[in-house]
């Protein structure tokens, strides 16, 4: 569990001059963890800061940092050490980027010169469902009486998904090709007519447990190494038809994009906030009172579209959902301790996804197939959507706020939909 310290300062500025501006997504308060690469060298681990990178193999090689494992080209060395390591190696980046430290320009990569990758290779993937709102609305079409999954109140459902296709913020999707029953009953096979998205939170998971060693609640919350923004692209027409009875497959393992940085857990502690009350109560062991009290964070969240007319014009992305982190059903630490209720061995650098943030308000509706459900949504310039077109581009921000606390920003997540490929003779 994190601790509010010196770094979290609300009156801590750095003598990286662009980390000061009101609304920088990257302050010194959050200091976000990344790999990217510039020019000729290749990946390394890095700190956002204002619109620069804190270059961490050259800050361990001028003995600025004291922990080599972030010299490595992915953050798996880090996330495997757990909570500790990241916590000691944020309060040396603050000291070190603070206003009153000697500046070390050396160190830093202008963002605008960096590429981005993957934090770490991912090995496994599993996608929640956790938004009462997202089930509640989409359930209704299925079954009025009964819209929620059945096991909705009692756990965090979820299900396994597809590590090898999750890719990193800028890189473009390909409409995918797959099978689905139109509405008349006929059979359909070619490029999906309902390609959507789901504005979901990214858990990136610290430490190992072994084999047959589940993680209590008292435990899970130290687990969680930080958080990201997860786009699961998800193909409705493919997904409807497949999905009986054994869950999602073609539908949901296309692709799915994370945020470049990981916004860590230390760097939430001022946003963390009550988990909303469950009726019923849930079972003991996916309860603490830790969790009913910090469990959830405050972080608004949205998703926006900037269609190729808009691109062409010049014009700003419209925003599609605008939602709050905080209102889930059930929190990032019920989603570990009931991944590993089996002894299933969760490893660093595992990747969850909370499912789609859904809240109650109508622009709380965190895909198409929610949006859709009152007809096709208009944009400003006339142009109409009831799912994502060729072309699209689907930008998610999200921004942690709190009283009391600098507000923090999770950087982007943004792909474009290419069209799809000729069919392989
Ligand atoms: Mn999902």
């Amino acid at each position: 569990m994190a601790q509010r310290d010196a770094t979290h300062d609300p009156a801590r500025r750095s003598w990286v001059a662009s980390a000061n501006a009101p609304g920088a997504d990257f302050p010194i308060q959050n200091l976000p963890l990344g790999v990217f690469s510039a020019g000729l060298a290749g990946p390394r681990c890095g700190v956002a800061i204002g619109d620069q990178i804190l270059d961490l193999r050259a800050a361990v090689e001028a003995d600025l940092v004291m922990n080599p494992v972030v010299k490595e080209a992915s953050l798996a060395g880090l996330m495997a050490q757990g909570r500790a390591a990241s916590a000691a190696l944020r309060a040396e980046v603050s000291a070190l980027l603070s206003e009153g430290a000697t500046p070390r320009p050396d160190v830093l990569v202008p963002m605008s010169r960096a590429r981005m990758h993957l934090p770490t290779t991912v090995r496994n993937f599993s996608d929640f469902m956790a938004s009462y709102d997202h089930c509640a609305r989409l359930g209704v079409r299925r079954d009025p009486k009964n819209p929620l999954p059945q096991a909705f109140r009692q756990l965090p459902v979820a299900y396994h998904s597809r590590a090898s296709s999750v890719r990193v913020s800028g890189e473009a999707v390909t409409r995918p090709h797959g099978q689905w029953q139109r509405q008349d009953g006929s059979m359909a096979f070619g490029p999906t007519e309902a390609m959507d998205y789901e504005l979901e939170m990214a858990v990136w998971i610290a430490g190992d447990n072994a084999i047959g060693e589940p993680v209590p609640m008292s435990r899970a919350p130290d687990r969680i190494f930080g958080y990201g923004l997860l786009n699961d692209w998800s193909v409705r027409d493919v997904q409807r038809w497949e999905m009986p009875p054994l869950g999602p497959f073609l539908g949901k393992s296309v692709s799915t994009s994370v945020s470049a940085w990981i916004v860590t857990a230390e760097a939430l502690a001022p946003f963390e906030v009550a988990a909303p009350v469950q009726d019923p109560p849930c079972l003991p062991y996916l309860d603490s009172a830790w969790n009913r009290s910090n469990g959830a964070l405050s972080v608004r969240m949205t998703a926006a579209i900037l269609t190729p007319r808009m691109r062409a014009a010049g014009e700003a992305p419209f925003i599609l959902t605008d939602t709050q982190f905080a209102g889930m059903y059930w929190t990032a630490a019920t989603m570990v301790a009931h991944h590993a209720t089996n002894g299933c061995n969760l490893l660093a650098g595992d990747l969850l996804g909370s499912g789609t943030v859904s809240g109650p308000e109508e622009t709380a509706r965190a895909c198409l197939a929610e949006i859709g459900l009152t007809g096709p949504v208009t944009l400003p310039n006339g142009e109409t959507r009831k799912w994502i077109q060729d072309g699209d581009e689907i930008v998610f921000r999200a921004r942690a706020e709190a009283p009391g606390a600098v507000p923090i920003g999770f950087g982007e997540c943004r792909g474009v939909l290419n069209p799809a490929i000729a069919w392989p003779a």
